[in-house]
């Protein structure tokens, strides 16, 4: 509307473009914040040269603290890509900053807009079209792990408290399942038995991490396929992008949560159950792409933890649909009244294979790092 173009508006001149840029229109596929395309003129006429996001504050409540992680990590990326001989103006984002020299700009609604670099000659995937894509994704992500390994973890701002606290989550569950505000509990008691029986696997790398077992690592925490742009020339893995999730996690986390959604032969809410398996096939290539980035910096222990962290982020995602489900729908979007019931379904069926195949699981990861 109105006021929203006039927002905009005021942050391209915030960020010095005001005057300057050709065109603006919105860009990518996101579903979080809003994006936009800024055009310059060239030579070759008006070229991309500029992505302006405003940044979804209603997920983010911390805006200030998301910029900062972002702007470190960033600035570190670049050094450590430089002295691997790399591009660092094309293997990482980096802010570009407004004319009074800060991250970011807040306007009149106090909105948070940020500039990046365009990545030029990449291309985003939404899926994983070739399993050499599922592979190069996996090594990114895991060569992002091995860029940040020296990165001072404890300066992060911990943007989304607990967000991959699987005994919190476990709690939450367990009071919404008590309390059974909308007489749900009756329609899912498989379900809920389901969760309540693995309440000890909730705490165990927790439990790793809280000992001092497991490292905490800079994680992503939304390592989906389209957040990576890949070398149009070479088709492999360039820049990994959206960084408003990363925080100190554990290395398990990002690998399982890539995991869940991407060696799954279904849709999250797929209602057909006979369609929804694990493919330990996709697994074991994830784990070949992760620890060819990774063996030489991941500890024994992390190896060890990575499937269990497989099983562990798709328990605590199909507790967290079975959990708003039994609360009434209220944190994520549904279609249908049982659309969190469907999720959670799908999200255990997976878990299940999981455990019957967990001794293979840990038998590839072995494989790949002797
Ligand atoms: P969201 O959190 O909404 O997913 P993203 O930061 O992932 O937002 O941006 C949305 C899309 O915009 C990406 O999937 C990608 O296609 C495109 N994009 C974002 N930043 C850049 C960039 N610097 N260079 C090229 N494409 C980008
Ligand atoms: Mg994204
Ligand atoms: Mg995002």
């Amino acid at each position: 509307d109105g006021a929203d173009s006039r927002m905009l508006e005021d942050a391209l001149y915030a960020f010095g473009f005001g005057l300057t840029c050709s065109y603006v229109k919105p860009f990518g596929a996101g579903h979080i914040n809003e994006t936009y395309a800024v055009y310059m003129p060239s030579e070759q006429g008006d070229e991309l040269s500029y992505v302006l996001q405003r940044v979804n504050t209603n997920v983010f409540n911390d805006p200030a603290g998301v910029m900062d992680n972002i702007f470190g990590v960033t600035e570190f990326m670049r050094t450590a890509i430089r002295k691997e001989g790399g591009n660092p103006d094309r293997e990482t984002l980096s802010y570009i900053k407004t004319k009074n020299g800060r991250n970011y700009f807040e306007d009149e609604k106090g909105q948070p807009w940020r500039c990046y670099n365009y990545i030029p000659d990449s291309v985003c995937y939404q899926e994983v079209e070739r399993p050499e894509q599922f592979y190069q994704s996996a090594y990114s992500f895991g060569h992002f792990l091995k860029q940040l390994g020296n990165y001072p973890v404890d300066s992060l701002n911990e943007t989304i408290p607990d967000f991959h606290n699987t005994v919190k989550r476990f709690a939450a569950f367990e009071q919404a399942y008590q309390r059974d505000i909308q007489n749900r509990v009756d329609s899912c008691r498989d379900e809920c038995d389901f969760v309540l029986k693995r309440k000890a696997d909730c705490g165990i790398l927790i439990q790793q991490q809280e000992r001092g077992v497991l490292p905490l690592r800079v994680t992503h925490n939304d390592t989906k396929l389209n957040n990576i742009l890949f070398d149009a020339e070479t088709g492999k893995g360039l820049c990994i992008i959206d960084l408003d999730t990363i925080m100190p996690g554990l290395a398990a986390n990002d690998f399982g949560d890539s995991i869940r959604f991407g060696a799954s032969t279904a849709a999250e809410d797929e209602k057909n159950l006979d369609l929804v398996h694990f493919d330990i096939e996709l697994y074991r290539l994830y784990v070949k792409g992760y620890l060819d980035a990774t063996k030489d910096v991941l500890t024994q222990e992390e190896l060890e933890s990575l499937p269990w962290g497989a099983r562990l982020m798709t328990l605590e995602c199909g507790t967290r649909f079975l959990t708003d489900y039994l609360q009434g729908d209220t944190y994520f979007k549904t279609a249908y009244p049982e659309h969190n019931l469907v999720r959670a379904r799908t999200q255990f069926r997976l878990v299940e294979e999981m455990e019957k195949e967990f001794e293979g699981m840990k038998q590839i990861v072995r494989e790949y790092f002797i």
